[in-house]
């Protein structure tokens, strides 16, 4: 099935997402092995959605490494937190045990 070029470029966005049906998708690659235009405008908006999704992308993993250096700071104070509280506890049964010997 022919198809124009403006049904054609009304459907790229479908066709690059891949989500166009089996015989929009077959009338589209028909159309764009035979039309530059199209086959240049497929082309830029492929451009434009992987500059898009790299921007994407790049947001994202700065948020995971920002995520990553709270989660590692968080730890690290739990960590001495927990050294903290265990020299704490040690040290209170060492005075307990101590006084307890003494008075026996
Ligand atoms: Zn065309």
């Amino acid at each position: 099935m022919k198809i124009s070029c403006g049904m054609t470029r009304d459907l790229l966005p479908l066709y690059l997402d891949g989500i166009c049906g089996d015989e929009s998708k077959a009338a589209v690659e028909e159309h764009l092995l035979e039309c530059g235009k199209c086959r240049d405008e497929l082309n830029a908006m492929k451009e434009a959605f992987l500059v898009n999704n790299y921007d994407s992308n790049m947001t994202e993993a700065e948020t995971v490494q920002e995520l990553s250096k709270k989660w590692k700071s968080s730890i690290r104070k739990h960590v001495i937190r927990g050294v903290l509280i265990t020299i704490a506890v040690l040290a209170v049964l060492c005075i307990f045990f101590e006084f307890a010997f003494v008075q026996v």
